[in-house]
């Protein structure tokens, strides 16, 4: 047992020591206390529950790039092969018995905000504070806290564009700080603690994200250089090509951002010093600062939300006749829907864990309007496969697809996911490379193969319902039925 007082660091979605404000408190207390951090992380149910295939594929990759760090910047201050520990059950448990096993004075840790999370940190704060421990959580994973904002009369927002005019009224966001040189880590062993493979994150039964591996590196580095590479190479071209999958010139930081590998603070400052060296391309960062507004609102809803994943924020969607039909979900989890932006889409998701926004509205919108899916299917899909998927964003961006959301599509403006991939994908490159089957499409019939002649189809290769399938629905058919179905639920509430 170490001689001197603990602070635990308990890290949780913010897998990251640059910018870490409880990171900065524990050293700051073990400085000042003659004292050693403890980092921990605890895979709890509440994590445990919030995990899909993809993200428990990039959470054991981020810890150990995070243990890796945490053992470097120990090692500058002691000679100890100490690092980050591991744990696996009700967190409120465990912190207690290291508590009651060690000298913890202190525990530090940065907010989260969705209620299964908020209810147990409360929890914890108040058990640990009854037996007279200092216990602390900051603002880390997001510019603005859900209850900072809010409108003239000092309710919560559900329009984004008020609630984003509402934020920049606020100070700025804080200046960004670098991480510690080295921290003074607690050289112990805490009971029950388990080894990286133990917490059985890894892909099973084999190893199905070898695609996910050749685009993403999950950790601070990989964070950090996307981010580098992202201002120095893409967002000059970001207002314009944003909207376009065959363009790649988002930042796809997402991931990095679920994890909190990078602070929102980090990226909103490089988007501004971009700005600042770049007169006249203001309006390209502004419009990504923008998105990163959307994530803030997403996480204001999801605060002051009660269920976002299973009750419609328009409680009239209670009512709307969804289809249950497993085979065209099936089909659109497969990417074999017959229409060729989708399935490039659904195809990019399960070989990367990742899909472009644009898309995923298109995906979204013919799950839930020309299938009739309900939205909670494709959340639920769309939870297991994403790499990004993260209780504020996914929830949130499929109300908003399924009409019931805040600030939502309505309902009845239904994507034609043919004109869609024409707009966004106008020669086809985004399909092709995901829908090899159509590889020799001429551009004309790439997002319609159905309206080829057979000989067309033939010089391509293509037999619809061989080895590309016909569309699971028309899709003007699809549209009349879904408005249909829209208009049975106004009139049956
Ligand atoms: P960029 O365009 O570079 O934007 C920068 C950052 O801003 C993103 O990394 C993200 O954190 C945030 N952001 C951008 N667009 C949005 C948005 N519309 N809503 C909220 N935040 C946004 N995003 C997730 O992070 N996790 C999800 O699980 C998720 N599920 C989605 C489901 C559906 C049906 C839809 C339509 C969108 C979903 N999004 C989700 C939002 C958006 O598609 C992704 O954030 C974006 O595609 C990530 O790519 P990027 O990092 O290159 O984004």
């Amino acid at each position: 047992m170490t001689k001197r007082p603990i602070a635990i660091m308990w890290f949780r979605n913010d897998l990251r020591l640059g910018d870490n404000p409880a990171l900065r408190a524990a050293t700051k207390w073990a400085d000042q206390n003659d004292g050693v951090v403890l980092p921990v992380f605890i895979l709890d149910p509440v994590i445990d529950s919030q995990l899909g295939g993809a993200t428990r594929w990039w959470l054991e990759k981020s810890l150990e790039a995070l243990g890796h760090s945490i053992a470097e910047a120990g090692a500058q201050s002691a000679a100890t092969n100490a690092s980050l520990h591991l744990l696996s059950g009700d967190a409120g448990d465990i912190l207690e018995n290291i508590t009651d096993a060690h000298d913890v004075k202190a525990v530090f840790w940065n907010r989260l905000y969705d209620r299964p999370s908020t209810s147990r940190d409360t929890d914890i704060k108040a058990k640990l504070q009854d037996r007279g421990l200092e216990c602390e959580s900051f603002k880390a994973n997001l510019l603005f806290e859900p209850w900072e904002v809010k409108t003239g009369g000092g309710t919560d927002f559900k329009v984004y564009s008020p609630f984003w005019r509402a934020c920049q009224k606020l100070p700025a966001p804080r200046q960004p700080f670098a991480a510690p040189k080295s921290i003074t880590l607690a050289d112990i062993k805490i009971a029950g603690e388990v080894s990286l493979a133990a917490l059985d994150l890894a892909p099973k039964p084999f190893d199905w994200a070898t695609g996910f591996a050749e685009r993403f590196t999950p950790g601070e580095q990989g964070a950090k250089d996307q981010l580098f590479d992202f201002i120095d190479e893409r967002l000059v071209d970001y207002a314009d090509l944003r909207d376009r999958p065959d363009h790649r010139v988002t930042s796809e930081l997402s991931p990095h951002l679920r994890f909190g590998e990078i602070s929102p603070y980090q990226v909103w400052h490089s988007a501004g010093h971009f700005a600042d060296a770049h007169p006249g391309k203001g309006k390209t960062a502004s419009k990504f600062m923008a998105e990163l507004g959307w994530r803030e609102f997403a996480h204001h809803i999801l605060f002051h939300a009660s269920d976002l994943r299973s009750i419609p924020l328009q409680g009239q969607f209670s009512h709307f006749p969804w289809s249950n039909d497993s085979t065209a979900l099936e089909r659109w989890q497969k990417g074999q829907t017959g229409f060729p932006i989708v399935d490039a889409g659904m195809r990019e998701l399960w070989h990367t864990g990742y899909m472009h926004n644009r898309v995923r509205m298109i995906v979204g919108s013919v799950l839930v309007k020309h299938l009739l899916v309900h939205w909670r299917d494709g959340l639920a899909w769309f939870d297991d496969t994403l790499v990004d998927a993260c209780p504020a964003n996914n929830a949130f961006s499929w109300q908003w697809i399924g009409g019931c959301g805040a600030d939502a599509a309505p309902y009845f403006r239904i994507f034609n996911p043919v004109l869609q991939g024409e707009k966004f994908d106008p020669a086809g490159e985004y399909v092709r490379q995901w829908v090899p089957e159509l590889r020799d499409m001429p551009e004309q019939y790439i997002h319609k193969p159905w309206e080829a002649s057979p000989l067309i189809l033939k010089a391509a290769g293509v037999t619809l319902g061989q080895n590309y399938p016909e569309p699971v629905t028309g899709v003007k058919e699809g549209r009349e039925r879904a408005l249909r179905a829209y208009q049975d639920m106004k009139q049956s509430v």
